[in-house]
């Protein structure tokens, strides 16, 4: 069992170089200026400022905007730096490790695991103005991008080509393609075409002494030497900053269908996932809304053609128009012993319905109890698809005994389950509960041989589990890590390194 207090995530953490820093709570102003550290923010500030000028910035209030992702893991900058080129982000990480001054890379800051939070000060790098598309290379299959482009508009440029990037994180909207890359991203559509790392050819990647490397290559396949790109991918920014990257994309297929199957339980829900995929069918798309799931849904549009009871699952399948019609209905087939409803969408309206009730989930959230203040603690957890009924039944018993308000959620087709555990932040008691039921769902899935985060990343919420999710491929971690970044001066305390 990790720590009983959420407090976890304000404890002092050693410094790298002999100091301790405290991870600050956003809420207390005054513990906040605790973290001001006057000496050498003056130093460093104008050396920033020589490099890039007023994007350089160390304001209170600046600051205070970066002190957290979208977890609940904080901890205050010393310095906001916007660069807006590989020279500059090489140059700013060149004084930082001269400095032995910690950076921490972010785009958007959607994420979920305190990833680009920097818990022990220094130097925050706000990527999401290095955002040009820089080419569009469709006879070769590929983009190249600036690591701030935003997955959203990615895709809209690419769609009046024909063509698509398919990793769709639910926060496509805000996310951007180094922060996709850094947590190696993925979403409703992995089941069929995988996660981001699938699609990364090339990286340029400035190290933690400034110097500019690339990984690969413009070639859709090579053999040459150690897949240096790959390393990067899910790397969360503790070994290089991304300035560009060249990417795969795929053609837009033709045809959609989505299939909604309602069962009487999450348990019944997950047998037939299995079935489906047992049946040698890969759906583009295979989603889990469990009843409580629904019922929020529900009370936050009460116009969504969402059933009332049960446990849903939507099925998305893509091809040819004949191809999504034969597997929507063998799908119907499979499903139809189990389930209590089972519909066929196959125009857009309708289709387009079902998935922004699926993409609503994230703020729909917040009304599981309109009347209460509640924060909700997203787990990410992953099974092999055989494990997917267990899981969802351990899951279930966990919540159950704890007595806490849970959401069932996520991407069930690739073994994915988001747990949103519902907790009064002001209650001393909940608090304990919900790290429990944290703790017990994170153990349940490695257990059954799965992963602690499918998508989300480690960063710090979840790194005291990489000993039991790596083993001893957390020293060889390490090792690169500290071949890379011998201070250790990116993102610290993060991955577990
Ligand atoms: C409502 C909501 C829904 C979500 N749904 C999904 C989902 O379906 N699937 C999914 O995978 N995730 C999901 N997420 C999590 C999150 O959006 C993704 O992980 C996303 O890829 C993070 O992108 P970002 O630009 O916000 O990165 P940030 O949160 O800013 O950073 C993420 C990590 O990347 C590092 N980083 C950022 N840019 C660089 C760079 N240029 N070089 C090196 N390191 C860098 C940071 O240091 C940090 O470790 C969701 C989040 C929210 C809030």
């Amino acid at each position: 069992m990790f720590e009983p207090s959420y407090d976890r995530y304000s404890r002092p953490l050693p410094g790298a170089f002999g100091r301790e820093r405290k991870i600050l709570s956003v809420r207390s102003p005054q513990r906040l200026k605790l973290n001001f550290n006057s000496q050498t923010m003056k130093d460093i500030l104008k050396d920033l400022q020589d490099i890039a000028g007023t994007r350089a910035r160390a304001s209170y209030s600046e600051r205070l905007c970066y002190a957290t992702d979208a977890s609940q893991v904080e901890g205050l900058p010393d310095y906001v730096v916007r660069p807006g080129s590989t020279q500059e982000v090489s140059r700013i990480l060149r004084l930082c490790h001269e400095m032995e001054v910690f950076v921490t890379a972010r785009g958007a800051g959607t994420g979920l695991s305190g990833g680009a939070s920097p818990v022990r000060g220094g130097v925050v790098l706000d990527m999401s103005g290095m955002n040009r598309i820089l080419e569009m290379d469709l006879p070769n299959l590929q983009v190249i991008v600036e690591p701030g482009v935003v997955h959203e508009e990615l895709n809209r440029r690419l769609s009046s080509h024909g063509f698509f990037f398919p990793p769709d994180p639910g926060s496509s909207a805000m996310c951007t393609i180094g922060g996709m890359i850094s947590n190696n991203a993925s979403g409703m559509r992995s089941v069929k075409y995988g996660t981001t790392r699938q699609y990364v050819l090339d990286l340029t990647v400035v190290l933690a002494d400034g110097r500019i490397i690339n990984t690969g290559s413009r070639v859709l396949k090579s053999s040459a030497g150690y897949d240096l790109t790959r390393l990067f991918v899910g790397a969360e920014g503790t070994l290089g900053v991304i300035t560009r990257a060249g990417l795969r994309v795929v053609p837009v297929p033709r045809s959609r269908k989505l299939v909604l199957a309602a069962f009487p339980d999450a348990e019944t829900a997950g047998r037939a996932v299995q079935e489906v995929f047992s049946a040698g069918i890969t759906p583009s798309a295979c989603e889990i809304l469990d009843h409580i799931t629904l019922q929020v849904l529900k009370r936050c549009d009460p116009g969504l053609k969402l059933p009332d009871r049960g446990d849903v699952i939507l099925f998305e399948v893509d091809g040819t128009e004949s191809s999504t019609l034969e597997s929507a209905r063998q799908i119907a087939g499979v499903c139809r012993p189990r389930a209590t409803r089972i519909d066929i969408a196959g125009s857009k309206d309708e289709m387009d319905h079902l998935w922004a009730a699926r993409r609503l989930v994230g703020a729909a959230i917040s009304r599981l109890d309109p009347n209460k203040s509640r924060i909700y603690v997203g787990e990410d957890v992953g099974v092999p698809i055989r494990e997917i009924p267990e899981l969802l039944r351990k899951v279930q018993g966990i919540v159950n005994k704890l007595g806490l308000p849970a959401m069932k959620y996520g991407h069930i087709g690739d073994g994915n389950l988001h747990v949103a555990l519902f907790i009064d932040p002001c209650d001393p008691e909940d608090r304990q509960k919900a790290l429990q039921a944290a703790d017990s769902i994170h153990r349940a899935a490695l257990e059954l041989g799965g992963t602690v985060s499918s998508e989300h990343g480690i960063g710090l919420a979840r790194a005291q589990y990489m000993k039991d999710q790596v083993g001893e491929s957390l020293t060889v971690m390490r090792a690169v890590k500290k071949a890379l970044d011998e201070k250790g001066i990116l993102n610290p305390g993060k991955l577990g390194l």
